[in-house]
């Protein structure tokens, strides 16, 4: 790996995050959201963006890997949690890190609808990479649209490292 360049800004990070959590805000309006977040990549989205929504949150967290340690999507999902309480007449929204081939997303929505029966189900993104996807998973709400780069930074890792950096960034 060479060295690490900026793709988005830390500025531009908490400009978008904030319009993004107007668009939440503006689709909701007062009525109570459970904000699902996708750990560990969208710990660090997930934790600024709630800062900005107004109605009442719950917040809940699951772990699911696909990555393992290469920068290609295994195409396998692994779910290392998913301990949710009952979702039943709630409106939900999943916060992902990154769309990429879909089937992450694609594996847990399928879970969500067949076994907690949530009144809605909308997905946030921070990131959506659509060139890579696989199926027809879309998210209700994102934050950029990138090409098919490999990126790290703002909970995104390469083999475990670069969550903690406050931006996104790509090795050339
Ligand atoms: P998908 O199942 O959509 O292919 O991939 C979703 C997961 O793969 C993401 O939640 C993220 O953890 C990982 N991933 C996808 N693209 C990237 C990337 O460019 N960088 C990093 N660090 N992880 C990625």
């Amino acid at each position: 790996m060479k060295e690490l360049k900026t793709l988005i800004s830390e500025e531009e990070l908490t400009k978008r995050i904030k319009e993004v959590a107007e668009e939440i805000n503006n689709f909701y309006g007062d009525e109570k959201l459970t904000v699902i977040c996708v750990l560990k990549g969208a710990i660090m989205f997930c934790s600024h963006l709630i800062k900005y929504l107004k109605m009442p949150v719950e917040l809940e967290c699951v772990r699911l890997s696909s990555y393992g340690t290469s920068t290609k999507s295994s195409g396998k999902v692994k779910a290392l949690d998913l301990t949710l309480p009952q979702l039943e007449g709630k409106n939900v929204l999943v916060v992902e890190d990154i769309i990429d081939t879909g089937l992450t997303l694609k594996f847990l929505k399928d879970y969500i609808e067949s076994t907690l029966n949530p009144k809605t189900l909308k997905i946030a993104t921070l990131i959506d990479k659509k060139i890579s996807r696989l199926n027809d998973m879309q998210p209700d709400f994102y934050g950029f649209d990138i090409d098919d780069k490999f990126i790290v930074g703002f909970g995104l890792d390469y083999e475990e490292i670069y969550r903690n950096i406050p931006y996104i960034g790509y090795f050339e």
